[in-house]
């Protein structure tokens, strides 16, 4: 489907020194205890996936699993697939089964790639709950005194509306049609100083020693925390320089969430050099996957990645079919459609009242700041979060929490969603904040 040249070592996108053969195995079909291949052949798989199929192989039409120590045309497929959907030279796939594994595996591979330890990320990030996941993530709620989280420093969270000079300034956002930045182009004050508090890191913290520097294009759990217009491409530029790799987290991000964009980071004009992903990648179905380049790849040397169910033939089919169904019904549009009325009419709101501080996102990320009032800036306490919370769900409608001080509304729903839907929450939340005010 797209001008992709396979690396000498690769298949249509796959990185194959996983296999175990000399001579990759296709596997194609599988029944009770045999597995067949594209050409026929018959194998009494005396392996199941390493020790997996306990009971036999189903035929859910062709195969139910079969470890990536195998090659089969669902993963080949798939992974072709989503390769196209990346720049170049975002072109080797590897499997996981979720955007914590998926992240752990970036952090080896960009340790091993550049020699060095040390990853950076951004307070208020979240990026899973897996031991070393955990130190990638910055908020204290998910921390543990662990070995683990050796080398995982946080950079301050370059956030508009909490920092120095405040305001939802500076992001490329349809909100900001509202409230236009008031910088001149290119000389962003609060661009310039979050690269600061990074370049005093590189002079005091992590001096020469940087393996990879990872963000969300857009915070996810953080609250919808957007970034200044050219935070992302100056760091990506600075942690280069310093001999790191940059990583874009794309777990809540990715699949055209964000509408405008496929991945959240072509929002910011960056080429990372690794995109994690999981969540939306098979619509809720365990996997996840990390997308690197082929010199990258190399890194891992005669060393294999191997993952049981990482890339799993039905796995596989799933993405496969999300891909489809995002493209055929236009939900990358919908996203746009939908989430632009949604923020526009949030932002009335947040004109309105009082206690809506920020509404911020971009397609269907979006993210609704409640504050004790404007002039404090002040988060909302948990109480009075709870109370509209509960209202909200009363009425019908389930949202998320997040942010630092679990003072922002998320609002990140299937994108099959609809005007109509909008308009019910719209109108469910403008009670839920009149109830709590009145
Ligand atoms: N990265 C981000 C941005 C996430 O939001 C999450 C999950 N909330 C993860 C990574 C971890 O993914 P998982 O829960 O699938 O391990």
């Amino acid at each position: 489907p797209c001008d992709f040249k396979p690396q000498p070592y690769q298949v249509r996108g796959l990185y194959l020194r996983v296999t175990y053969y000399k001579k990759p195995v296709f596997i194609n079909q599988g029944y009770m205890q045999w597995l067949w291949d594209v050409d026929g052949r018959r194998y009494l798989d005396l392996f199941a996936g390493v020790a997996t199929v306990i009971c036999c192989h189903k035929q859910l039409r062709r195969l139910w699993h079969t470890t990536a120590i195998y090659v089969y045309p669902q993963m080949q497929e798939y992974a072709e697939k989503l390769a196209c959907l990346l720049p170049d030279p975002l072109k080797v796939v590897y499997f996981t089964n979720s955007g914590s594994e998926a992240n752990d595996l970036a952090v080896l591979m960009a340790r091993l790639y550049t020699g060095n330890f040390d990853v950076i990320t951004l307070r208020g990030s979240y990026h899973g709950g897996s031991p070393q996941a955990t130190g990638l993530t910055s908020n204290a709620d998910y921390k543990y005194p662990i070995p683990s989280s050796m080398g995982c420093h946080n950079t301050m969270c370059p956030d508009v509306f909490r920092g120095l000079w405040g305001g939802s300034h500076c992001r490329d956002s349809p909100v900001q049609t509202i409230r236009e930045c008031s910088c001149s182009p290119g000389h962003c004050q609060a661009n310039d100083m979050y690269i600061r508090e990074l370049k005093e890191m590189f002079a005091t913290t992590v001096p020469n020693r940087i393996a990879a520097f990872f963000a969300e294009p857009i915070q996810g759990v953080g609250g919808a925390v957007q970034f200044p217009k050219n935070y992302l491409k100056d760091t990506y530029q600075l942690v280069r320089e310093k001999g790191g790799i940059c990583i874009a987290d794309e777990v809540q991000t990715g699949f055209g969430r964000t509408g405008s964009h496929f991945w959240g980071f072509q929002g910011h004009n960056v080429l990372p050099d690794m995109v994690t992903m999981a969540k939306g990648i098979a619509n809720g179905f365990p996997m996840g996957a990390v997308v690197t380049t082929a010199e990258i790849a190399r890194s891992f040397g005669k060393g294999v990645h191997f993952n049981t169910f990482g890339g799993n033939p039905l796995a596989c089919a799933v993405a496969s079919s999300v891909l489809d169904t995002i493209k055929e019904d236009k939900m990358q549009e919908n996203s746009t459609e939908v989430g632009t009325y949604m923020m526009t009419e949030l932002a009335k709101l947040r004109d309105k009242y009082e206690i809506i501080g920020d509404v911020r996102g971009k397609g269907l990320q979006i993210g609704v700041e409640m504050v004790k009032d404007k002039a404090s800036r002040d988060p909302l306490p948990p109480e009075a979060m709870a109370e509209i919370f509960e209202d909200t769900k009363d009425m019908g409608v389930l949202i998320g929490k997040g942010g630092l001080y679990g003072q922002t509304f998320r609002i990140k729903p299937p994108m099959c969603i609809t005007k109509d839907d909008a308009d019910f929450f719209l109108a469910v939340f403008t009670q839920a904040v009149q109830n709590y005010m009145e």
